[in-house]
């Protein structure tokens, strides 16, 4: 339970030595009294929620080789068989030309992200989040316990920098659409509590336009946003061990995508 999760009390205070290892600002003369966390060279601005056995991570290592992409997961276990992936991954590629080496710009961390999030980022930080496959919670009474709700879609708005992007992907019909309503709600007048009301005005999230099944090659072919975008539902549908679960069990796969507008109007 959460009392044997460690976290940050603001994102300044997270030491992300031990998760990025090589991309670590030298410290010119390190004290014993000094508390201050080394500083990454740069931030983390991908985040996994519920990332699993890490399939995505893995997959967009080299996708994103100028990000520094995170996977959050709740179960200890998961979270050490995930982390001993990613340690095998580097020594394999260890000897790679590069400085950095491949696979250094992934990590995972054992979180409660409907508790923690901006424990870890600060407000504008992320550029993509991804909910891949998140647990249905199939029971009325249990609708609460799914990552996507009212408040968290405050906490998402709030982590991700304008026109940075939600990627979502279930094989649950009613939760695609549950996540969309939920999305589409959030910060129109009326429309925060997201239970059912649709809310009216603008709100903080747009839907972006997809790829149909079967397109995403087309899309990545042709470069720019819309070529990433291509690239990115396609490492979803198919890199994640929930997709390509569903692949094997011949499954429907519903993917959306939201982008959190540039709102003035929101903080
Ligand atoms: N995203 C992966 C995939 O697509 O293969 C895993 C999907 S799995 C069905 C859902 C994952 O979310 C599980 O590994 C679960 O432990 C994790 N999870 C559930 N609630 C969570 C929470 N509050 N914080 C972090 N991870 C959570």
């Amino acid at each position: 339970s959460d009392h044997q999760l460690t976290y940050p009390a603001s994102p300044a205070l997270m030491d992300w030595s031990p998760y990025y290892p090589a991309f670590i600002t030298p410290d010119p003369q390190p004290t014993p009294n000094d508390p201050a966390p080394k500083a990454l060279t740069k931030p983390v601005t991908v985040a996994d929620i519920g990332c699993g056995f890490g399939g995505l991570l893995v997959a967009l290592a080299p996708r994103l080789p100028d990000e520094l992409i995170l996977g959050l997961e709740i179960r200890t276990q998961v979270t050490e068989y995930v982390e001993d992936r990613i340690s095998a991954l580097r020594a394999q590629h260890a000897a790679a030309s590069s400085s950095d080496g491949r696979y250094q710009n992934i990590a995972c961390l054992r979180a409660n992200t409907m508790k923690f999030l901006p424990n870890f980022f600060t407000r504008a930080q992320l550029s993509l989040m991804f909910l891949c496959f998140p647990d249905p919670h199939f029971k009325a009474r249990k609708h609460k316990a799914r990552i996507v709700s009212g408040t968290l879609c405050a906490e998402y708005a709030y982590v991700l920098r304008p026109g940075g992007c939600v990627y979502t992907i279930t094989d649950v019909e009613e939760l695609a659409e549950w996540m969309r309503g939920r999305f589409e709600a959030f910060g129109k007048v009326g429309g925060e509590g997201g239970e059912g009301g649709e809310g009216s005005g603008v709100g903080v999230f747009e839907e972006v336009p997809l790829p149909g099944e079967g397109e995403e090659g087309t899309w990545v072919d042709e470069g720019g946003e819309k070529g990433r975008v291509g690239l990115l539902v396609r490492c979803i549908r198919e890199e994640t061990e929930e997709g390509k679960k569903v692949t094997r069990n011949g499954g429907k796969k519903f993917v959306s995508v939201f982008r959190r507008r540039a709102d003035p109007a929101w903080p």
